[in-house]
């Protein structure tokens, strides 16, 4: 196949390509005309609210469920019709199905010896998929012996070991406590790179997914809204859905918008762009600027949310960092009334 660009991210070869895909669940239109290409080796996730249709793609490109309509191409080839075992993917869900009752080692090699693949070579491909999640010299135990990350990059080396193309993961740090869910993201991103395969990662978290992937597909209700590099989901929302989802919805339109940038459109600027500074301060010709009233403070620890009431309507958010001012100094400045600036160029237009 020949080399291609997704969203200004140069492949050689495409590994998934959906056309049209749609399916329903009698009046539930679950999934509705959904187009993307996933590249040979890209980390792409599917993020969207609950309910937005996320599973059910990655069900149907695993053949667990058939489309009502539409093409699901792997290397190539349609397999929109085919049964899972007759796709090379693998997928690894949120709650493992580790069988309890097996060694780790005998739970990675489970699925080769199903296959028919002999004791030797079972032996040593699952030795090697264990060392491949970093968990060398851990096949002994029993899967209960293991934390819950470990279990986690188990059930990843069971699905590695049958060195799929893609590989599909459902929600697979759901379960997992923020800490360690955060480092198990860095891990699986680590994994991914050195073994080069497919990944089409499913969640709702929005920082998940701005974390991992190369690409972002946007669900929701049942369709793609916007799909792209992070930075391009996250500084140049296609949508309003996907600037709310994606962050924090930070809108500045209609009367207002015509009162702030002198067009009646809808605008995005994320809460990190903008200052806060004092009510006489000058103002630079590529800056933007708007006096409110410090309605709300939020104080997180490293950072502060304010939410600014707007002297011509509206609020905005601004997220500053605590880097020399304490909880009390920040908690103080609320009623005060005070400018926002940000640069014209962190202003987005979004086109509805
Ligand atoms: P979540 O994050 O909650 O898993 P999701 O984005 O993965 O959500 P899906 O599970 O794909 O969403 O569901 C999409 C829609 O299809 C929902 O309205 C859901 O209720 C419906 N749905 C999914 N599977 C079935 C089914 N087997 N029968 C009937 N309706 C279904």
């Amino acid at each position: 196949m020949a080399a291609a660009t997704l969203d200004g991210v140069s492949v050689d070869t495409v590994a998934i390509r959906l056309r049209g895909l749609r399916k329903t669940f009698g009046s539930v239109v679950a999934v509705d005309d959904v187009d993307l290409d996933i590249a040979d080796g890209e980390f792409l996730t599917l993020l969207g609210p609950s309910g937005s249709g996320k599973t059910t793609v990655l069900r149907m490109i695993a053949g667990f469920e058939l489309p009502t309509a539409g093409l699901i191409e792997l290397a190539g080839v349609d397999v929109s019709h085919l049964p899972p075992f007759q796709r090379d993917v693998n997928t690894v869900f949120q709650d493992y199905a580790l069988f309890p009752h097996l060694s780790v080692q005998d739970n990675v090699e489970y699925g080769l010896k199903v296959k028919g693949v002999g004791k030797d070579e079972r032996r040593r491909r699952a030795v090697e998929a264990l060392e491949s999640v970093r968990l060398e010299g851990y096949g002994a135990r029993k899967p209960i012996e293991m934390s819950g990350g470990q279990r986690q990059r188990v059930a990843l080396a069971r699905a590695l070991v049958n060195r799929p193309k893609v590989l599909l993961l459902d929600e697979p740090l759901g379960a997992l406590d923020l800490k360690l869910r955060e480092q198990m993201q860095i891990e699986l991103k680590a994994i991914q790179r050195d073994v080069g395969i497919t990944f089409v990662f499913v969640t709702h978290d929005q920082e998940e997914a701005l974390t991992m992937s190369d690409r972002i597909a946007v669900f929701n209700a049942g369709r793609i809204e916007q799909v792209g590099t992070p930075a391009q989901v996250y500084e140049r929302p296609a949508t309003e859905f996907v600037a709310g989802f994606v962050g924090t919805s930070n809108l500045l339109r209609g009367d207002v918008s015509t009162a702030v940038v002198g067009v009646d459109g809808v605008f995005s600027i994320r809460p990190e762009k903008i200052r806060m500074v004092e009510l006489d301060s000058a103002i630079a010709t590529d800056h933007r600027c708007v006096d409110g009233t410090i309605a709300e403070v939020i104080y997180v620890g490293d950072a502060t949310r304010f939410v600014v009431r707007l002297d011509v309507g509206g609020s905005l958010v601004v997220l500053q960092q605590n880097s020399t001012s304490s909880s009390a100094d920040v908690l103080a400045t609320c009623d005060t009334h005070i400018r926002l600036c940000w640069r014209k160029e962190d202003e987005y237009r979004i086109y509805t």
